[in-house]
């Protein structure tokens, strides 16, 4: 019957959630331990920079394949770590790798910068910009290899509130890029724009994803690169998995190419391979 029916529906909604539940405080737990033991693994996509030809930047991902729950994929972690506050623990472990490797890098003659993704919870505290300035002091790494991406969740809350905006400038001055990343997809404003420290825009892999297909895609690219130039900053595109969708974005004038058409991430031996290539 329906009343059945819906009897059924509660109950298995509510298994759902407890489900859902029991996994994220099994994460949260998990995770916690594996920070502890830095267990975490760092991997990285190259950028091809469009005028060279060559390796300009890497982005460091996170990876994490836990003993008990397998691979957890950041798209499921990033979210919970942002809820619990673990992402302050996830940030600042995958700045300090960044920093490290950066600085081997350029200690190894290889000219390359290191982008690291970050939320605006850890920009939330007020020491943010000192700690990143810390790190770079503590490595030894220089301010102009590194660079920030944040997303327009991010500018949004950015653009609110001055102590964050100030921790950017803060970073900028020192050298330090801004990328805004997931570009295109976020909240309807484009006033964070004239207000934020920001150098590079990402347009999300969305659009790339389904340029080839649509005209109206093709339009909105084009434009979002326009605008991009217009405001005299670099424009990158992500997600781009063929040569086709690589040749319509270079003559649109994106200034840098990113996505598995060049490299999936990778270990950083495994950029150095790429590098000789
Ligand atoms: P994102 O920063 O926009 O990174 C791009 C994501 O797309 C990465 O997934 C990358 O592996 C994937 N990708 C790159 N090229 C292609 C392509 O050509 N095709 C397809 N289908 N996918 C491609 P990943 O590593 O799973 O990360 C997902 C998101 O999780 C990231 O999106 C970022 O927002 C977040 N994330 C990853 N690591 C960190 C981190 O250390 N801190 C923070 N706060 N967020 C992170
Ligand atoms: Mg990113
Ligand atoms: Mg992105
Ligand atoms: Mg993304």
């Amino acid at each position: 019957s329906v009343r059945e029916a819906g009897g059924d529906k509660i109950v298995s909604l509510s298994k759902a959630t407890h489900k859902a539940l029991n996994r994220k405080a099994l994460i949260e737990k998990r995770l916690l331990q594996a920070l502890d033991q830095k267990n975490l693994k760092v991997l990285y996509q190259p950028q091809i920079d469009v005028k060279t030809g060559k390796i300009s930047v890497v982005e460091a991902l996170v990876r994490w394949e836990d003993e008990v729950m397998g691979v957890v994929s950041p798209d499921e972690l990033i979210p919970i770590a942002e809820e619990t506050g673990l992402i302050n623990n996830i940030g600042s472990f995958m700045l300090e790798r960044a920093c490290e490797q950066a600085l081997i890098w350029k200690k190894a003659g290889l000219h390359l910068k290191v982008a690291i993704n970050s939320s605006v919870r850890e920009f939330r505290d007020k020491n943010m910009a000192k700690s990143i300035l810390d790190m770079l002091a503590k490595t030894g790494c220089p301010a102009s290899l590194l660079q920030i991406e944040i997303t327009e969740k991010f500018a949004l809350e950015a653009e609110a509130a001055t102590f964050i905006t100030q921790q950017m400038r803060k970073l900028e001055n020192e050298g330090i890029v801004f990328v805004l990343d997931d570009f295109g997809i976020g909240y309807g404003s484009f006033r964070y724009m004239q207000i934020l420290p920001i150098d590079t825009l990402k347009i999300d892999q969305t659009f790339t994803r389904s340029i080839l297909k649509s005209e109206k895609t093709q339009k909105l690219m084009h434009g979002m690169v326009q605008l991009g130039k217009s405001m005299e900053l670099k424009v990158v595109a992500e997600g781009v998995e063929t040569a086709e969708q690589a040749d319509l974005l270079v003559t649109y004038g994106c200034d840098a190419i990113q996505g598995y058409y060049i490299s999936k991430p990778v270990t950083p031996e495994e950029i150095e391979e790429l590098l000789v290539k």
